[in-house]
């Protein structure tokens, strides 16, 4: 099917194009579609943050859209950058400086004490309100240093604990290499937002299939979301809260 991907972001625009074309959807960014507008991130969740996105853009844009919000939460800054993880350095989207941020609050913190996963919620709208959730987590560890040109954002400070492998499987990342080491497909096969998409390309048939486009609010969410926490609004306004 047509998606339009709500970001403004190329590296993440680049996952997703590259995810869902492999899944035979034809993608169009927002901005090939003329939409120039950025909601704003309210949420206090990733869930809730994907949802304000996708909802907000699909109006806008009159066609299937998806929106992945997601970040690095990090066990030893209580869960931080999370949600805030493309501003953590106080501007939005400056990736070196955000990395040094990290590298900075982690100064001193043993191999055993840098935990870390990054998350992930995608959500996909369609024109009439009917929308679909779903999480992918990828846990890891942060590095001392950067290592690696590949990917976006935190990819040269994150090791994730399993890389893919060519026959599909996962290996125990032994070599401690870095999401921006990795070739596409070993952090595809890995990573918060392949995790999160694959969900959603097992579970769209029956979606589409139970919600027409335009018959109004349906409401599908995965169970690994609260859904009273995440999303009360939607819930209650599709008469189910
Ligand atoms: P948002 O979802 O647009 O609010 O921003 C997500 C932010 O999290 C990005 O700007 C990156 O800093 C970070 N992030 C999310 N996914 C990845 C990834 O796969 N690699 C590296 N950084 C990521």
């Amino acid at each position: 099917m047509l998606i339009c991907a709500a970001t403004g972001n190329a590296g993440k625009l680049k996952e997703l194009r590259r995810i869902l074309e492999a899944q035979g959807h034809t993608v169009k960014s927002q901005r090939e579609l003329g939409i120039t507008l950025e909601p704003d991130e309210t949420g206090e969740t990733f869930a809730q943050n994907a949802l304000i996105k996708a909802r907000a853009i699909c109006e806008a844009a009159g066609v299937a859209t998806i929106a992945d919000d997601s970040g690095l939460c990090v066990e030893a800054l209580g869960g931080a950058p999370g949600v805030y993880s493309a501003r953590y350095c106080g501007r939005h989207g400056d990736d070196e400086a955000n990395n040094d941020k990290l590298l900075r609050e982690l100064r001193g913190a043993p191999e055993g004490k840098r935990a870390a996963a990054f998350e992930s919620a995608v959500c996909l709208y369609l024109p009439g309100g009917a929308h679909i959730l779903f999480a992918g987590r990828c846990p890891g560890r942060i590095l001392f240093e950067r290592k690696g040109r590949n990917g976006f954002g935190y990819d040269p400070l994150f090791a994730p604990d399993h890389v893919g492998d060519a026959g599909g499987g996962l290996l125990p990342n032994a070599a401690g290499r870095s999401y921006a080491e990795l070739a596409d497909a070993e952090k595809d096969a890995v990573s918060h937002r392949g995790a999160a998409l694959r969900e959603l390309q097992k579970k769209l048939p029956a979606f589409l299939q139970r919600v027409q486009p335009g018959a109004g609010v349906g409401f599908e969410r995965d169970e690994k979301f609260d859904g009273d926490k995440l999303c009360r609004g939607t819930r209650e306004s599709a008469g189910e809260g």
